[in-house]
């Protein structure tokens, strides 16, 4: 009896479950395709854990979304150039990581950029306005948003200071679906919000295959990596942009100057958490390749793939193995 029931327990460890299989969902959230592939042992679970990571990001979307009048980062921009206002841990923390990255990459990364990124539309070509562009770079400083930890309270110390977390928000939402699907189990995932993407595990005994667009060629990948276990982001030129006499307008912008940045075309960041490897690809694109690998080179566990404004590819020390003729 013994023996069968130790047989039939091997048997049932050697075989999984038979109903495992990836499910697949891409939907349009975030103003971007949100993307999950999910291994799961059967239809039912693997439903539910795709409809959990799409919930997930609507309710992030919902809470940090300037677009959106009700949520809680627009109740922010309009209450705190008056005095402090009370906001959710969250939130709290997403501005205070901003400004960890911010003081990391001297200002390069600030949240307060769209204090003039605001006055920008892309969709109908427009510049901001002459009459607001002094006052609005003049208020383009993360130190200009006042953070109270012990109160959890925020305050700007400028009416013309506008927060947009767009640099940051989409690789949070991808690290809080992800440890939800850790939290029930899950081993073997993948979950993107338009250029940021978490890797759990590996592709049942193979890498993940992630591609790196050529910016400027549609549908044509310059890089594929084979990926286990990471995060990924890529900021690009391509994504949302304008052209004006010849220049082109989009939606990376330097903070120093309220223009756009234009020492690269893409850039791309690999690291253990998406929230970090999206706001870095946001101030490597801003830094420039020198001052951006240079940066990245200092950071253990983090790389950098930049395509530079000669169209060439770039890597951080850490992949220069990658950079051999093919
Ligand atoms: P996307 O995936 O939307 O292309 P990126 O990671 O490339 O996102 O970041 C671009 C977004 O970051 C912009 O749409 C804007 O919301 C925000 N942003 C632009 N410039 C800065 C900056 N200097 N610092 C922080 N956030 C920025
Ligand atoms: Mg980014």
């Amino acid at each position: 009896m013994r023996i069968v029931f130790l047989a039939a327990l091997l048997w049932a460890s050697a075989c999984p479950p038979l109903r495992a299989q990836w499910y697949e969902a891409t939907q349009a959230i975030m103003g971007t395709r949100v993307h999950a592939e999910i291994w799961a042992a059967d239809d039912a679970g693997g439903t539910a854990l795709l409809d959990m990571v799409m919930a997930e990001m609507r309710r992030v979307d919902a809470a940090f979304s300037p677009y959106r009048e009700s949520s809680e980062l627009s109740r922010l921009n309009r209450e705190a150039p008056a005095g402090w206002v009370s906001v959710s841990a969250e939130l709290f923390e997403l501005l205070d990581q901003s400004r960890r990255v911010s003081e990391l990459t001297s200002g390069a990364f600030d949240v307060t950029y769209a204090s003039i990124g605001r006055y920008y539309d892309y969709r109908e070509g427009r510049l901001p306005p002459d009459e607001v562009r002094d006052a609005a770079v003049a208020a383009i400083d993360y130190h200009h948003i006042e953070l109270d930890r012990a109160g959890r309270r925020v305050r700007y110390s400028r009416p013309e200071v506008y927060v947009d977390l767009g640099g940051i928000a989409k690789g949070h939402a991808v690290d809080r679906a992800v440890a939800l699907l850790q939290a029930r189990g899950v081993t073997q995932a993948s979950v993107s919000a338009g250029g940021d993407s978490r890797i759990l595990g590996d592709r049942r005994g193979e890498p993940w295959n992630v591609g790196i667009r050529d910016p400027r060629r549609d549908g044509v990948m310059a890089v594929v990596l084979p990926l286990l276990d990471t995060a990924v982001s890529t900021s690009g030129d391509y994504e949302r942009f304008f052209e004006a006499d010849g220049v082109r307008y989009h939606h990376i912008l330097d903070p120093a100057t309220g223009d756009s940045a234009r020492d690269s075309w893409s850039v791309t960041i690999l690291g253990p958490e998406a929230t970090l490897t999206d706001a870095l690809s946001t101030s490597v694109f801003v830094l420039g390749p020198e001052k951006g690998l240079a940066l990245i080179d200092r950071l253990p566990g983090i790389d950098a793939i930049i395509i530079d404004s000669a169209g060439q590819l770039r890597y951080s020390a850490d992949l220069a193995p990658l950079d051999q003729p093919r």
